[in-house]
């Protein structure tokens, strides 16, 4: 499932070939995404021109002339690939193609074989919209400090590891990167939030750490184009490269690491999710 830095990577793709061009036309494959696609997408959106892409969590932000903006979430497998010239010419809509946007020379294809992905369109501030505006905040954001997550863990029983994932805590963080940002932190991922602060409500320097490492581990991901399993590749159809470097992540039963450590990864369930870490170098 691609999480923030892979729809960052996405994001950026579009942005270089998009921004300032004019959308002629949409086609439909005539499927529902994960929900329906909005009956007014092709009227809305044809003839508009790109203004500007952003992306809020794991949200792709297209905003559109005359306040238009569409809404864009990749779900398990959704994916843009921008086409060449030569290749939009004689293109043929494959199998999963969902949504080809047309613009003056070449083609968009949005392709989503699972139909997790979803598209919302809308004439107000897309930060204000249902699926946005309950978002915690990003990772690498001036809103994004220990206090804030002090004050969402004080006295809460919850494990880390589910707080981590909740994205009205923190949005845009996914399995792979918690797990990652727990072992650099040398965090169990049991342990109970509440123990990351102190009783008057401020911040540990385990979860000062904490904070420092999703930031880190965050923006290692995007230098490197984000992390590529199974389903993940860019606009170019081109693969990420962070996986390349997962300390535990999909390491079960491998060796740990750190130096000095003899323990294997250890893989656990977590609120139905799988959970990796190192029993002795995260306490
Ligand atoms: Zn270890």
């Amino acid at each position: 499932m691609p999480e923030l830095p892979e729809v960052e990577t996405v994001k950026k793709g579009l942005e270089d070939i998009l921004v300032n061009k004019t959308i002629k036309g949409i086609n439909l494959s005539g499927f529902s995404l994960r929900f329906p696609i909005p009956k007014n997408l092709v009227s809305l959106a044809s003839g508009k021109k790109i203004v500007s892409i952003g992306r809020r969590s794991k949200y792709i932000l297209f905003n559109l002339s005359e306040n238009i903006s569409l809404i864009s979430h990749l779900g398990m497998s959704g994916n843009y690939r921008i086409l060449s010239q030569e290749e939009s010419k004689s293109y043929k809509a494959k199998k999963h193609d969902h949504i080809i946007f047309q613009f003056e020379d070449f083609k968009v294809v949005y392709n989503d074989p699972r139909r997790f992905g979803y598209i919302f369109i809308t004439d107000k501030d897309p930060k204000d919209h249902r699926s946005i505006a309950c978002l915690g905040p990003e990772p690498m954001s001036n809103n994004f400090n220990e206090a804030i997550l002090a004050k969402s863990f004080y006295k809460k029983e919850r494990p880390v590891k589910n707080a981590l994932l909740d994205q009205t805590i923190i949005s845009g963080l996914g399995n792979i990167y918690v797990c990652e940002a727990l072992f650099r932190s040398k965090i169990n991922p049991k342990k109970k939030i509440k123990q990351l602060v102190y009783s008057n409500g401020s911040a540990k320097n385990s979860l000062i750490i904490l904070k420092n490492e999703i930031n880190e581990v965050i923006k290692e991901s995007i230098l490197l184009g984000g992390s590529s399993l199974k389903d993940f590749s860019n606009t170019e159809g081109k693969m990420g490269y962070f996986q390349n470097t997962f300390s535990v992540y999909g390491r079960e039963g491998e060796l740990c690491v750190s130096k000095d450590c003899d323990q294997k990864i250890v893989r656990i369930v977590q609120s139905g999710r799988s959970t990796f870490y190192c029993p002795k170098c995260q306490k």
